[in-house]
């Protein structure tokens, strides 16, 4: 039997949103465990987290140079490391991993700027260590189902794509309130230049590429900053041109008042359609031309055996958020033991690693000049 591989957090000290989720996907499968992290810029803090979270006190670090030193000297150190800060931490903080021989698993934007990312690609293939990102919705049973359908060709060549993700929570000026999600968000030194685009747009565009398997080739955005002093944008219209001809539309929001979650991909080729919505994830819609309509349910025995190799769950029994993220934690988990055994190998397709980062830098990067010229840019 294989071991729990052991993995150290950086992020989700007290009140943090994703690193707890990260811990707790990680775990589900069986295959890895926290033991380690430096939970926040506060020495106090992350001590108190590691109490939180159940570590080995000795474990809880006041710092990622600290863990990462201490960690790489031990026998049983940590296998990898997750990166789940704000944006502007997620290059140095990766470089050190990678520097000390430790495989890295980062939360998204891969970094905080496009020329940040070009800075970690080269550290990643300097290292020839696995770098996987969580693009959470790749994560999920219907996704991978959509994609088989979009990929496979069953729906004929694509001509459209209408993707948006909307949220409503910084519909008033809450980064004023102390609110601190919303303030290292609405900071450029903290967040990089794409507010909405960089926190949600850049789920969108992923998801986008994902289950078409089409690259984005050139856009046209607009971008808003809606609420007054705010000083990033929190809304952007987008038009897509994508490769083979097609062409869609991508909206990004967090002013969309009302609204929680609200991440739609609707993919239109010759045969047919699909349409997912993440709040209901466990059905994925599908159209055809010239036969009746479909509704899909995740661990239905009729999908096809990439949604099925996802599943955990029969029918009717409901996965969700947590799921799908330790979909991603499952397949980074093969790929580290495969190396440990011996047989070393790239991240499979299904999970986003260095290159997804890349484009989702050059996204917010080519959606910001497209905006400040009013016009169509090349990728
Ligand atoms: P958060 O503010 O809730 O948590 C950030 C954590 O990082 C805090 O605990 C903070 O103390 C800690 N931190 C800050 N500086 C640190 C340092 N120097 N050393 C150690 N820890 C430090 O933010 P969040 O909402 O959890 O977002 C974190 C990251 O995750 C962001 O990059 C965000 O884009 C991403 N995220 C991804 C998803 C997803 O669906 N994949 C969802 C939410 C957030």
């Amino acid at each position: 039997m294989s071991r729990k591989l052991r993995m150290g957090l950086v992020g989700g000290g007290p009140g943090a949103f994703i690193g707890p989720v990260h811990k707790m996907a990680a775990e589900l499968d069986g295959k890895m465990e926290l033991v380690a992290g430096a939970f926040s810029q506060s020495a106090e803090r992350s001590r108190a987290a590691g109490v939180t979270f159940g570590i080995d006190p000795t474990r809880a670090y006041a710092n990622y140079a600290e863990m990462f030193l201490a960690e790489s000297k031990r026998p049983d150190g940590i296998d990898f490391v997750v990166i789940a800060t704000p944006n502007h931490l997620h290059l140095p903080v990766t470089e050190a991993a990678l520097a000390a021989g430790i495989a890295v698993m980062s939360d998204k934007p891969a970094t905080a700027t496009y020329d940040e990312v070009l800075k970690l690609q080269a550290a990643v293939a300097k290292a020839g260590l696995p770098y996987g990102l969580t693009h959470t919705y790749a994560g999920y049973s219907l996704v991978r189902e959509a994609r088989a359908l979009c990929m496979g060709g069953k729906l004929g060549p694509i001509r459209k794509v209408a993707v948006e993700y909307l949220q409503g929570w910084l519909s008033r000026p809450l980064e004023t309130t102390g609110q601190k999600q919303a303030a290292w968000r609405s900071d450029p030194a903290q967040n990089g230049p794409g507010g909405c685009i960089g926190d949600i747009g850049t789920h969108a565009f992923h998801l986008t590429e994902y289950v078409t398997g089409l690259k984005v080739t050139a856009i046209n955005a607009q971008l808003r900053r809606v609420v007054p002093g705010r000083k990033l944008d929190d809304d952007c219209n987008a038009l897509l041109r994508l490769e083979q001809g097609a062409t869609g539309t991508l909206m990004a929001s967090q002013i969309a008042a009302g609204e929680r979650n609200r991440l739609v991909l609707r993919v239109y080729g010759e045969n047919g359609s699909i349409e997912w919505h993440q709040e209901e994830p466990n059905t994925l819609g599908v159209k055809w031309l010239d036969g009746p309509e479909e509704l899909r349910h995740a661990g239905g025995g009729y999908l096809g055996a990439d949604a099925l190799a996802v599943t955990r769950l029969p029918a009717g029994h409901p996965e969700g958020y947590i799921e799908a993220f330790a979909v991603l934690y499952r397949e980074f988990a093969d790929v580290l033991l495969a190396r440990e055994a011996g047989n070393p190998a790239p991240l499979p397709e299904t999970l986003p690693g260095i290159e997804a980062g890349v484009r989702g830098m050059r996204f917010i990067e080519r959606t910001i000049e497209s905006d400040r010229l009013s016009n169509w840019v090349e990728f």
